[in-house]
């Protein structure tokens, strides 16, 4: 499919439009803080914006400006239903191909209105007319503000837009640490704290909200379920149904974790698997050249990026490690280049 250049589009958002923002399943801080701040905007320019989300995301991203008005289309499948239909522009955001939004995709796949695509993973499906696309963008907030920039709005820029774009690239980038981070990416964070982005804050409000359970769950899993397999320099976790519950798991509450097995000496490759409602959500990470996207596409029906990715398997906790470690065998000579 060829997709148009952004002419085109900068004259269709010229005058005053219905438009739908929709993000990914699951949606992280990128994936909130880009439509939020991407709706923010819009909203500026005088469109009149819904922003939805196939279902419910972590609590420590409800502080964002316009999180109230956030369609959630598990608790609210008819008010996001119409929303879509009733929007003239449909805007994708951090995700790149519509199985990542459930039955959303379903709908959106059939709607002849103009589709944007805002994001940053690899391999894009093509299923939009309008293509902002980088791998090499730290974030889909980075290149959110590029967007901006691109239709003229940089000075539109508010506290609550430079808000919720710097934490979507705060998060993405592991607080500016992975090497997605680029010269770049400070650059556009500069201007987002010349605009009243609040830094500190904007760190306190994501990391130091952590409830008493979240902690110990985390101290639980990093004390008594970290399996650390030094011949595959891998280590990883399992937490299942009861474990979750005895910590009376919130959403979000363990995102982050699998980082804590990539800190260990000698390890480049971390997984964690987590059984919920009879399904095993998979998160890998790496450090260096190994491919957790391959990985994840190969074996766990997920995908991602090239050193953070995920999937989902509709199999026991045990069949998903066991086939986890097969994996691990076949995959061996590449982790150890890694
Ligand atoms: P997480 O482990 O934090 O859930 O996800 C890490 C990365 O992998 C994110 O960039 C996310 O977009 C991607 N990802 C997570 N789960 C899936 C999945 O089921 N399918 C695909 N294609 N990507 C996923
Ligand atoms: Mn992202």
């Amino acid at each position: 499919m060829k997709t148009k250049g952004l002419a085109p589009l900068k004259k269709l958002l010229s005058k005053p439009k219905r438009i739908a923002i929709v993000t990914h399943w699951s949606p992280d801080g990128d994936a909130i803080g880009s439509s939020l701040g991407l709706s923010n905007f819009l909203q500026k320019k005088g469109h009149a914006v819904t922003v939805i989300v196939p279902n419910e995301y972590p609590e420590f991203l409800h502080w964002m400006h316009g999180h109230k008005q956030v369609v959630d289309a598990m608790k609210n499948k008819k008010k996001a239903e119409t929303a879509l239909k009733n929007a003239e522009i449909i805007f994708c955001l951090d995700f790149n191909e519509l199985k990542r939004i459930n039955s959303l995709g379903e709908i959106i796949v059939k709607l002849s209105v103009p589709k944007v695509l805002i994001d940053h993973h690899p391999n894009p499906s093509e299923f939009a007319d309008y293509v902002f696309h980088k791998v090499e963008s730290s974030s889909t907030a980075e290149l959110v503000y590029d967007f901006i920039v691109k239709m003229g709005g940089a000075r539109l820029v508010d506290k609550h837009i430079a808000n919720c774009l710097y934490t979507g690239i705060m998060t993405d980038t592991g607080s500016f640490r992975f090497p997605s981070t680029s010269v770049k990416t400070h650059r556009v964070v500069a201007h987002l704290m010349d605009a009243g982005a609040e830094n500190s804050l904007n760190h306190n409000r994501i990391y130091d909200d952590n409830t008493e359970n979240r902690l110990r769950l985390l101290g639980f899993a990093l004390s008594e379920k970290l399996i650390v397999l030094p011949e595959f320099h891998t280590a990883f976790f399992t937490l299942n149904d009861s474990e979750h519950e005895r910590f009376h798991y919130q959403k979000g509450d363990t995102e982050g974790l699998v980082n804590y097995a990539l800190t260990m000496r000698g390890i480049v490759f971390a997984a964690f698997f987590a059984e919920r409602d009879g399904k095993v959500k998979c998160s890998f990470r790496s450090k260096g050249n190994f491919d957790v996207n391959l990985f994840a596409r190969a074996g766990f029906n997920g995908g991602g990026h090239k050193n953070a990715a995920g999937g989902m398997l509709e199999l026991s906790l045990e069949e998903v490690v066991k086939k986890f470690k097969s994996m691990l065998l076949e995959y061996n000579s590449k982790i150890k280049k890694a």
